[in-house]
């Protein structure tokens, strides 16, 4: 059975006017998909919240567990390193910071 992903929405969501697209994170190196993410508002992706990462499995819920837990972010493909687990003082939310020029965004389409 197809997995569904929905949108989540919540206070993070409304707090950026509402406006989210899924995303396709790949590899800048090899192209593969290192996640789904949710990108919330307008703007360039300089980290990811964790709790905005809708795929796949092992890196959903990272946001649950203690950040000194949270591996780096590599490309389970080539090993290429794309983020660095930290928290995002202002929100208090677990997010990877992302390496410049890392990755590569393709917007997901979603059914409505
Ligand atoms: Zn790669």
């Amino acid at each position: 059975m197809k997995k569904s992903i929905a949108i989540k929405k919540d206070k993070y969501k409304s707090a950026r006017g509402g406006y989210s697209r899924l995303l396709n994170i790949m590899c800048r190196k090899c192209e593969n998909i290192v996640a789904v993410y949710q990108k919330d508002g307008p703007g360039n992706l300089r980290r990811m919240y964790m709790d905005r990462i809708l795929s796949p499995d092992k890196l959903v819920d990272l946001q649950k567990k203690n950040i000194k837990d949270v591996k780096v972010l590599k490309c389970n493909k080539c090993g290429f390193i794309i983020g660095m687990p930290y928290i995002y003082v202002k929100e208090k939310r677990h997010a990877f910071r992302i390496f410049q020029d890392a990755v590569i965004k393709r917007i997901k389409k979603v059914d409505k």
